[in-house]
């Protein structure tokens, strides 16, 4: 499949989901976004004839996101459906970590390969501010589940803000000597009036 400019498109993202379950400042409103009624998204077996059908045409890669993708029902076996695609897709999952815990294992058994983990800081009373819900503790648990489920390289996605977090760049840079991982830094785009 070409675009309009002849470059091959192999990517796909996927949002399974706008529900989350953190309320980031730069993202959305403390009380969240009012939630679509279920008749209003894909269904999985939705899903899977769009993705099927890009498959079909030549995608070669699958990115599962959200809104925060584990928190809907199913995921692990629309996962393994996905990655049973005929043509093998390459299937990754972008995430905030809060269930990754004990997500991981079966991801990786459902055909996950690989998944970033959005975290903007390593300071648990920051990351209570930032996403106005406690759970440092468990995105770092999941990352390390993650990296136990050898769901490598786990990908760390950092978005640096000034005044915020940006005298964390360092620290998050240094996690790469200690774990397989990679932490990357992605430009901010300011989407809500409350950062
Ligand atoms: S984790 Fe992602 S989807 Fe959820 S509130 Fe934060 S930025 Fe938005």
């Amino acid at each position: 499949m070409l675009d309009s400019f002849g470059r091959s498109i192999e990517y796909l993202r996927l949002s399974i989901t706008d529900r989350c379950n953190l309320r980031c400042r730069y993202c959305m409103p403390e009380e969240g976004v009012p939630p679509l009624a279920h008749a209003d998204i894909l269904s999985y077996e939705e899903l899977l004839r769009v993705a099927g059908s890009c498959v079909a045409l030549g995608l070669s890669k699958i990115r599962v996101t959200g809104g925060e993708p584990l928190v809907r029902r199913g995921v692990v076996d629309f996962i393994a459906q996905l990655a049973a695609l005929p043509g093998a897709p390459e299937i990754t999952l972008t995430t905030n970590g809060l269930l990754l815990a004990e997500l991981a294992g079966p991801l990786k058994a459902a055909g996950l390969q690989r998944v970033n983990v959005s975290l903007d800081t390593l300071h648990p009373e920051r990351f209570a501010t930032l996403t106005r819900r406690d759970g440092l503790a468990q995105v770092l648990a999941g990352l390390a589940a993650a990296e136990a489920a050898e769901l490598n390289p786990v990908k760390v996605n950092v978005i640096p803000l000034k005044g915020v977090n940006d005298d964390e760049l360092l620290d998050f840079a240094r996690l790469t000597l200690r774990h397989h991982w990679e932490v990357r830094f992605i430009e901010f785009m300011p989407i809500s009036p409350d950062l």
